[in-house]
């Protein structure tokens, strides 16, 4: 018999931890589902830019487009506390292990965004005999939403993240974006 690794193997004491889940101590459904929809709807992203992408990232933070009003305003600097990457930016070949590495360390259930055309398809960076950049963040992680633009626009990452919400309620929360009316002729925007 092969002899256990004790480096895997947890000490006698902690067996029962790893196998048992205690129920909740108060179990009345309409408070769970409270929870559960708050928890779903307040995704913490991990702070994490790999290029120009991530300073929409920072703008959809900031006051003018308030993620906050969402749910999803703590950008974690710490990715043991995150649950939603935003892959904002491209993804090199050198950086790749990283990400991945930065993902495992995620814990689950966890959400990743692929913004803008770097993290989609590589971008601007893709063309035949490129050597250097990942194309497509979608070959390292599971993808949950892309958001396409170089860069996309504030309001596009915040779509992306209703999808995710949207994915985890089965529910759209946010009103839909309105269209715009018809560009006035040319002619008629010069008269006064
Ligand atoms: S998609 Fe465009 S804006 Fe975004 S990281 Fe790539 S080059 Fe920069």
């Amino acid at each position: 018999m092969a002899t256990p690794d004790p480096i895997l193997s947890l000490p006698p004491g902690l067996e029962a931890a790893k196998s048992e889940v205690l129920p909740p101590l108060i179990n009345i459904k309409p408070i769970n589902w409270f929870f559960d929809l708050n928890r779903a709807m307040s995704l913490w992203p991990v702070t994490f830019g790999l290029a120009c992408c991530a300073i929409e990232m920072m703008s959809v933070s900031m006051a003018r487009f308030d993620m906050a009003r969402f749910g999803a305003e703590v950008f974690r600097p710490s990715i043991r506390q995150a649950d939603l990457m935003m892959v904002t930016g491209t993804v090199t070949r050198k950086l790749a292990p990283t990400v991945v590495r930065l993902y495992e360390q995620m814990p689950a259930p966890k959400y990743v965004m692929a913004c803008g055309n770097c993290a989609i398809s590589g971008g601007p960076f893709k063309f035949e005999g490129q050597y250097g950049v990942v194309e497509g963040v979608d070959q390292l992680l599971p993808v949950d939403v892309y958001v396409p633009g170089c860069p996309p626009r504030p309001e596009a990452i915040l779509e992306g993240l209703f999808f995710i919400q949207e994915k985890l309620t089965s529910r759209r929360w946010w009103p839909k974006p309105q269209e715009l009316p018809p560009d006035p002729a040319p002619a008629a925007k010069g008269k006064k």
